[in-house]
């Protein structure tokens, strides 16, 4: 049975208290690693060692040397990619075919990229007049936020664990990772990529164990950590922002979402229906900006809800290995139950079930697995539980709509506002439609594609600042001004 330790100051170390817990697979129900519970004192050390890197080798170290090293972080992960492509397929059940192509190379590129940006990216400077005529120089520098605490989902593991580690090591902090007590395979197994990189002790430190009384709520709370940066549910956001008021630390948020996808009549519909089988049902479901809320034009309703329900039902479920398998297993059986209670939910408030609703058989090997249907609901009233809450499964609401003030009404009427999508062919439309849009991701004709160098980031109840790019710098540095009287 493997083994899953933290990873601080270089090294791998069990808990001082002998707590362990189970990483249990999704698509079995099986065990499969025995992971070590942390508590305060390895968040003690895990901090300790992070604040010593920053004041000693990493801190001091010259901009394009730190960088070359981040571009070995990144090759050692793809050196490796079949090792993290198990450990993530096994933790996680999503198909093979998905993690090769988004979850490791992604996991990789966010070192590559982070590196090259700071890099290139300059500061301000201004000339000012003075008085005596002599005048003074104002010029902006950036130094590194401190040791930033990172908390991390199950959903995309290693992507969006490395989605803030990148910037953060890029911008010269050190870190102490908290990965989902899910999914704590990748995150540990970067340990070893970051040794071997040549990174030095301490910049890079991992946890394992729950939120509330463990190592999450003590990350969150503890004095050494000068930032945080958290993605998961809003509620969780809401803790560590208490936490967080301890001491004034700045706080990264993206959290949860109930997005919705808007369907012109006028939309190239063979990639309408595309787009949203994707956005809807890949990961099964389990996608921060995956959409919940369809709303298509009158037109081309009846049409869609059949293609949808044709693709839905075309979906294969099964194991990761499987090369013909698009469709895994929810992340557990807990959040199984979760999005159950809401097919049942949406059958109390009166959904018609256009397909799906409930639990698949599935053969005696996979019985012990998070297996749900991928559903497809309609007819539901606009203030349903189903259509306002997010669910986190691979499931959709459609509705009909007549124009586009209505449809924009419908789409920003929630307390989320993350991504929203528009499948339309005029683009003058897209344009005027998206501008009203309340979400911080916002795509025309697409969906999930993603420049690592645009603003990613929530509205509202999704989330507090902006990653990715330069956007990221404002988070992971502090900006001081010079000004230097000539
Ligand atoms: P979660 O909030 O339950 O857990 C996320 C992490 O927070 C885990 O590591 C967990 O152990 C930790 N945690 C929980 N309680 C804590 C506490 N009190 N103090 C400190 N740490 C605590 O989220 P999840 O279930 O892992 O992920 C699913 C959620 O994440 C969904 O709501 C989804 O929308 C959201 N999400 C958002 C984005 C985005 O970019 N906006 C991306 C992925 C997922």
């Amino acid at each position: 049975m493997k083994e899953i330790k933290h990873f601080i100051n270089g090294e791998y170390v069990v808990s001082e208290s002998g707590r362990v817990f189970d990483d249990v697979s999704p698509v079995t129900g099986e065990k499969i690693a025995t992971v070590h519970e942390g508590g305060q004192t390895e968040i003690d050390r895990a901090a300790a060692a992070a604040r010593k890197a920053l004041d000693g080798d990493w801190g001091y170290m010259p901009v394009a040397e730190r960088m070359a090293l981040l571009h070995k972080v990144a090759d050692g992960i793809n050196e490796r990619f079949e090792e993290f492509l198990a450990a993530e397929c096994e933790d996680t059940g999503k198909p093979r075919s998905m993690a090769s192509h988004i979850d490791i190379p992604r996991g990789a590129a966010n070192f590559k990229t982070f590196a090259d940006l700071v890099k290139n990216v300059p500061t301000e400077s201004f000339h000012m007049d003075t008085p005596d005529a002599s005048g003074a120089l104002n010029y902006a520098i950036r130094r590194p936020k401190g040791v930033v605490g990172v908390i991390s989902p199950w959903n995309l593991p290693l992507l969006l664990m490395t989605w803030k580690v990148g910037p953060a090591l890029a911008c010269g902090n050190t870190v102490v990772v908290k990965p989902s007590e899910e999914t704590p395979q990748t995150t540990a197994l970067l340990g070893e990529v970051m040794n071997d990189a040549g990174i030095p002790k301490g910049v890079y430190n991992v946890v394992h164990g729950f939120g509330p009384d463990s190592a999450g709520a003590y990350l969150t709370a503890h004095k050494e950590v000068d930032a945080l940066t958290f993605t998961g549910e809003t509620r969780t956001g809401t803790a560590i922002m208490k936490a967080a008021a301890d001491g004034i630390r700045d706080v990264s948020f993206e959290l949860g979402g109930k997005n919705p996808a808007i369907i012109f009549a006028d939309a190239d519909l063979d990639k309408a229906v595309e787009g949203t089988m994707r956005s809807a049902f890949a990961n099964c479901g389990q996608v921060c900006f995956g959409t919940e809320r369809v709303y298509v034009e009158r037109p081309v309703y009846e049409a869609f809800v059949r293609r949808l329900k044709e693709g839905a039902e075309g979906l294969k479920m099964g194991p990761s290995q499987d090369p013909d398998v698009n469709f895994g297993p929810l992340i557990s059986q807990e959040h199984r139950d979760k999005v159950v209670g809401y097919y049942r939910l949406a059958e109390k408030e009166g959904a018609t079930v256009v397909t799906g609703g409930g639990v698949p058989g599935m053969p005696d090997e996979y019985a012990g697995g998070a297996w749900v249907q991928p559903t497809i609901w309609t007819g539901l009233a606009d203030d349903a539980r189903v259509v306002r809450e997010e669910i986190f499964g691979p499931c959709c609401h459609i509705r009909p709509f007549d124009s586009e003030d209505e449809v924009v009404r419908l789409a920003n009427d929630t307390e989320y506002g993350l991504a929203a999508t528009v499948w339309t062919q005029d683009l003058s439309r897209a344009n005027r439609v998206v501008r009203r849009l309340e979400a911080g991701l916002l795509w025309v004709n697409s969906w999930f594609l993603r420049d690592l160098r645009t603003p990613f980031g929530g509205m509202k109840m999704s989330g507090i600042g902006r990653e990715g790019g330069v956007h990221g710098l404002e988070f992971y540095s502090e900006l001081s001004n010079v000004c230097i009287k000539l």
